[in-house]
Formats: structure tokens, sequence, C-alpha cells
């Protein structure tokens, strides 16, 4: 049913180790029958990704393992993505989703994609031919970087990736001596304030400058097809989408105005998994008064699509006891930062050293589970600055060798791991699939 460790670990950076059907039987012993399959929380799937971490963990002994043997590794399922996406054609009909492949190139996701037919939203040379090589039409690609490299300007007229995006006039110059035929969309600044990373400080044209803008395209003779925004990703406020539109129209209006006849509208990403729902009826509301059905309305969400796809597991790989009080060592974290300091609820205090970078911890294996610990979480590098959690309280006394997992880690993650220290940023994924849908179209 499974490869043996050594060559998962040794020989193939991405293993398929499950598919849907052995999954079941498998949860079928483990679980009783009658229950269902796929359930719509995603229950059936928290308990696949939680059978391969422990059948891969087992396999791991840090006594005897080689080197990198307990290295992070991810659990993927591809039966959320395609969740996702059935969730985005019911929401946004209107909306054709150009998945942002920067969030998490992983090429399990890109294929799956690629064959539920969405288009792609790439930002350098190597996600274009990331995509192309799947054999995506470059007509499925919008080359979504207003800034962007030359030589890579060049390489998207060859692979006859047209449609692309601009903020500046620099860029207008670019594009007339590297790609004068290229579909350009007017990329627009928004008010994303609200959002947990800001995109509009680097990117985006005021109105005014759109104006200039467009008048300066056409002086150029420049084929302006469409206007882009994006309000920021991991948005928050959801009446960003509607002034966003709103500002599009008007742009729309201005190059009406210059006989431009501009025919797509691209709303960008910036969508999360909680509040999709809401995003998606604000949106189509101010799409319904401002764009008539012949605009054709395009996407780039990335987070939405894969943040709760993927699972990481880590190993720590040492740890450090900082609790004060009488017996217990103070140790050089003292010298540390965030020395953390123990609350009157716990004992103990530790700081836990991990082989990876994770942001958010969420849960662990733990041995004493009537007793909250409190722990300071920090990455394996020499870095000071490299801490994952400066406080947290898992339920018992966490050794080396144990294992942490954080859920949701599949936006900006894999994709923004660093090789610091010369730690490895290859960090192996295994597949699974909660749903028969993806299964059927991955092969599994
Ligand atoms: C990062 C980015 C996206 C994806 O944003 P999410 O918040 O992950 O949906 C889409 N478009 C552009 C231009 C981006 O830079």
């Amino acid at each position: 049913m499974v490869m043996a460790p050594s060559s998962i670990l040794l020989h193939s950076e991405d293993t398929i180790i499950e598919n849907y059907d052995r999954i079941n039987s498998g949860i079928d012993s483990n679980y009783g029958a009658g229950k269902p399959f796929v359930s719509s929380n995603g229950e059936l799937a928290k308990i696949m990704i939680k059978k391969v971490l422990h059948e891969q963990i087992a396999r791991i002994d840090t006594d005897t393992c080689d080197p990198d043997e307990e290295n992070a590794f991810y659990v993927a399922d591809l039966g959320e993505v395609y969740r996702q996406h059935i969730r985005w054609k019911s929401n946004l009909p209107r909306v054709k989703p150009f998945y942002a492949v920067k969030c998490n190139p992983d090429t399990e996701v890109l294929r799956l994609l690629s064959k539920l037919g969405t288009g792609f939203d790439c930002a350098s040379k190597a996600e274009i031919d990331m995509v192309l090589g799947l054999g995506v039409d470059p007509s499925r690609i919008i080359y979504a970087q207003p800034c962007k490299t030359k030589s890579y300007l060049r390489h998207a007229a060859q692979a006859g990736v047209a449609r692309m995006t601009f903020d500046n006039a620099d860029e207008l110059y670019k594009i007339k001596n590297s790609f004068p035929d290229a579909e350009i969309v007017l990329r627009i600044l928004t008010d994303d304030s609200a959002s947990l990373c800001r995109l509009s400080t680097k990117f985006g044209a005021d109105l005014e400058t759109a104006a200039d803008l467009l008048r300066l395209a056409k002086q150029l003779n420049l084929n302006v097809t469409g206007v882009s925004f994006h309000v920021g990703s991991g948005a928050a406020d959801p009446s960003a989408f509607a002034k966003a539109v709103k500002d599009a129209r008007w742009v729309f209006d201005q190059a009406d105005a210059l006989d431009y006849k501009l025919s797509l509208l691209d709303v960008g990403g910036g969508f999360t998994d909680d509040t999709f729902e809401i995003f998606a009826s604000r949106l189509n509301e101010a799409l319904e008064e401002y764009f008539p059905p012949h605009i054709q309305v395009i996407a780039e969400p990335g987070r939405y699509y894969t943040a709760n796809a993927f699972t990481l597991a880590t190993n720590i790989i040492a740890r450090r006891d900082v609790s004060s009080g009488p017996g217990t060592p103070t140790s050089t974290a003292s010298t540390t930062s965030n020395a953390s300091t123990p609350s009157t609820t716990t004992e103990k205090s530790y700081m836990l050293y991990l082989n990876d970078v994770p942001q958010v911890l969420y849960s662990s294996q733990a041995r004493d589970l009537n007793k909250l610990i409190e722990y300071s979480i920090w990455g394996p590098t020499c870095d000071g600055i490299d801490v994952i959690s400066e406080s947290c309280y898992l339920p018992g006394t966490l050794d080396i060798g144990d294992w942490l997992y954080f859920e949701n880690m599949g936006a900006y993650t894999k994709c923004s791991a660093t090789r610091f220290n010369g730690f490895t940023d290859k960090h192996e994924t295994m597949y699974v699939s909660s749903e028969a849908g993806a299964s059927a179209l991955l092969g599994y």
C-alpha cells in the first residue's frame, strides 16, 4: 500500500502514497461502517490526513535515521482544492478563476486545476513555463506582474502569453518595444488597508494616473483590453470589492472616450476560506450593477484554493528548559529577545527547535494531555529572528523527536521556505484525495 520509507525520503520528493479507495477501506476498518465517506465539512479529509501523518511519522526513528529523514513534510489533500473549485463555481459563476501560481506552485495542485479548466496567474518566466509545461494553452495565462523583467517579457511574447498587466508609463514603453501586440490590462490600486498582506502600496495606478496611462497607451497604439485590481491578500473588508469594481467602471468609461473597447475585468485575488460567501455575494452585486454580461470577468485567487489543502508536520529537533524557579536552569534563553516567562498555569516552560519554519502552531502529539505547558517554538537556523511562536500552550511535555503539525499550511509556505544555514527548502509532499472527482481527474 505504501512505499518503503527510504524510497519516499531518498528517491522521491513527491510521492503519491494513497488513493481514495484505499483510504476509504482503511477508514472503514478503523472507524466502523456507516460513516460517510465524504462529508461536506471535510471531516473525512481530516481523518485521511491524520492517518497519513501517523504512518509517515511511524517510519522515522530519529535515533537511527539518516540525515534529513526527519525533515518536515507536507500532506496535501487535493480533494480540498477540488471542493474549493466547486464552491467557487457555485458562488461566482460569472467569474473565471486564474489561479495565482505564486501562492503554492505545487505540481499536483497545478495539474488538478489545469484539468478543472481554470486559468493561471503567472508573474515570472518560471511560473509561465511551469504552467505551459502542463500543456495549458497560453490563452489561459495572465502575466499579472505590472513590473516585468524585460527578458521575461520577450519570453512571454515568444511563448504566446499575450495577456498581461501594467500600472506605469515605463512598462508601456517596455511593452511597446518587446510585445506591441500584447493584450494589456491596466491595474488600478485599491483600498487594501484591511487586508492581511497589502499589495496596493507597491502596485496599481490611482485613477488620475490610470487616465493618463490610457492616453499614453493610445499614443503608443497599444492594445488595452481591460482593467485589473487586487484588494490585498487575505482581504477583510468586503466593501473593498464594491469600491474597486466601481473604480474599474470609471476606468472603462475613460477608455471608452478614447475609443478603446475594453472587454475584460480582472478582480484579482484576496478571497479567503472563512469569508468567501460574503465576499462573493458583494462582488456579484457590484458586477451586476456596473458590468453588463458581455464583459468577461476573471479573478486571480491564490490563498482561497490552497490554504486549507496542506498540513505540515515538523519534528522537534532540540529543546531548552527555560523554566525559572528553584532547581531548574535558567539557561541561555534569557539572552534571547523572547525568553518565555512561565505563567501560573505551568510548572515548566521550554524552548523547542524545529527543522522547519511554519507560522501558526495548531496542534501536537503530546504525552500528558491533562497539563498545558508553555512553549516558545523556534526554527532550526542560527538566526535569532527565526521564531515560529513566541508563546503557545500545548498539552503535556514534548521532547526531542516528537512531532508537531500545522494545519492550513498551503498558502505562501512551501514557496517561501528559506535555505538559510543550509537547511533544505524542498519538503516532501504526500498526496491524498478526499474527493472521488479529484481522484478521477488525477488518476489516483
Ligand atoms: C498574490 C497575488 C494574487 C493572489 O492573491 P491571494 O490573496 O492569494 O488570492 C493574485 N493576483 C496578484 C497580482 C497577486 O500578486
